[in-house]
This record gives C-alpha cells, structure tokens and sequence, in this order.
C-alpha cells in the first residue's frame, strides 16, 4: 500500500504567519522556518511579537478568513486523492487552519493546538510530539505503508527523508542546494509527474 504525505503552507496554502505580517505591516513576523529552522525559536519570536502588539487568536482567525489556496492547489490535491490515501503533515495549527482546510474539502490534516488564556490571548503552542512529521511516516510505516512525500522547506527534511521517495516543491535554492538527494519541482503538473515516478503502481494521469 501507498501513502501521499504533503506539507500545507508553501505547498497548497500561502504561509500565513507572512499573509499575518503583510496585513499587520509587522515586518518580524514575516520569519518562516526558511529563515529559522528551529522551530521552536521561530514560535517563541511570534509569540512575543503578538504579545507585544497585542494582537489575538480572533485577530489571525480574521486574516486566514481572507486567503485562499494557492493557485492550483485545489485541483492538484483533488487528482492526488484518486490516486493515493493523503494525509496532509504541517506544522500549522488547527485553530489557523480551518478556513483553508473547508476550500481544500478537508483532507486529513496532522498538526499541532494554541493554547489560549480567557481573554483570546495565545500564550503557548502544543506540539503534538517531538519531530512529527517524521514520526507520522514511521507510523504509516508501522502500519505497512510505502509513503511518498512532498515539501518545501527545512522542516519537511526529516518527512522526505523518512519516506520512501521525498520530493522538494517549490523550495527556495539553499534548500535544494543542501538536500541533493530530493527530487525539487515547481509546478503542480511537474508535482503530478513526480508522484507518478515515485509510484511503484501502474498509475495515469
Ligand atoms: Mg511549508
């Protein structure tokens, strides 16, 4: 059996922390983990912009109500799901991701919770474990799974490498430039393609 995992924000979604920061003009959170892998420094600097501008969950709910899927997306995810079970590994939240999550018809999606105070406050973050998405495609491994997977930046690298075959999509040139061993497309046609070869079924366009 075949899985398709693919990462959300860059692959079918914008990323929201920049849609955030170009709505706000708050230029510091335009940071993704293309400029800062750890993640969990990248977390701690929203956090404590959004408590120094005072702004809450509802604020950012607002401006994710505002986006749409990347152009392309919709239909993309759409021709993977009659070829593969999808799951979609991200390290969004459920409380940003809703909005997109019903344009996209809900594909199953594994991330992480907010942790707000009474007043909509966010004043942490819940990671569902240590490294998900590369323990998400052990457990599809557990559970006799071959998984080929696509993503597009640094914290996809431990997904792609995981899986069985690992495609980069529209990931900026030090990442393809550090991980020679991905196949890196552009397109969604390019995407279709890429799954394609990767398939160890007899599978058509
Ligand atoms: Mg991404």
């Amino acid at each position: 059996m075949e899985i398709a995992c693919l990462d959300l924000e860059g692959v079918l979604i914008p990323e929201i922390w920049i849609s955030f920061s170009e709505l706000t003009g708050i230029d510091e959170l335009r940071a993704t983990t293309r400029d800062i892998p750890d993640y969990n420094i990248l977390m701690r600097q929203r956090l404590s912009l959004l408590d120094q501008h005072g702004l809450r969950l509802s604020d950012i709910q607002e401006t994710i109500a505002t986006l749409s899927p990347l152009p392309g997306a919709g239909e993309f995810l759409d021709w993977l799901r009659e070829r593969f079970q999808v799951i979609i590994l991200s390290d969004t939240f459920y409380e940003f991701s809703e909005p997109l999550m019903r344009q996209l018809k809900w594909p199953t999606l594994f991330c992480h919770h907010l942790v707000t105070d009474e007043k909509g406050k966010i004043i942490n973050y819940k990671l569902r474990q240590p490294d998900p998405k590369r323990e998400s495609v052990k457990a599809l491994h557990a559970l006799q799974y071959r998984v080929i997977a696509a993503g597009d930046s640094y914290n996809d690298t431990t997904m792609l490498s995981e899986a069985e075959v690992g495609i980069l999509f529209h990931a900026p040139q030090r990442v393809i430039d550090e991980f020679p061993q991905f196949k890196s497309v552009n397109n969604f046609e390019a995407l279709k393609k890429a799954f394609i070869d990767a398939s160890i079924r007899q599978l058509s366009f």
